[in-house]
């Protein structure tokens, strides 16, 4: 027999009651410890990938976005690729890959 296991994530609620208050035990990490003493997101990671990465913090974006081909971005920048992928007649992913391959070419860098 198939036995279901369902991993509850420790809400805030859960996790005012639990008596363990340690945090992950992934250097550098900082957050509550969820389980076998790591938080949520090194726990995936060790259950998914047996390597421990440190979590990359959000990058909060400016001004509106949109979501375009699974990716967020500014909303004139969709609307860009859109009329570039309607004008070209292909899809939102190739009409992304096309902008960024050219950019690439031209040399432009961001990191500068
Ligand atoms: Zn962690």
């Amino acid at each position: 027999m198939k036995r279901r296991i369902t991993r509850k994530p420790l809400t805030a609620e859960r996790r005012a009651v639990s008596p363990i208050s340690a945090l992950c035990s992934e250097e550098g990490c900082g957050r509550h410890a969820y389980s076998a003493g790591l938080c949520q997101t090194h726990h995936r990671q060790s259950m998914t990938t047996g390597k421990l990465t440190p979590i990359r913090p959000y990058h909060r974006r400016k001004g509106k976005t949109v979501r375009f081909s699974g990716i967020r971005m500014a909303e004139e920048a969709a609307a860009y690729l859109a009329d570039l992928a309607e004008r070209q007649g292909v899809s939102q992913s190739a009409a992304l890959a096309e902008v960024a391959e050219a950019w690439v070419r031209r040399g432009y860098k961001l990191d500068d």
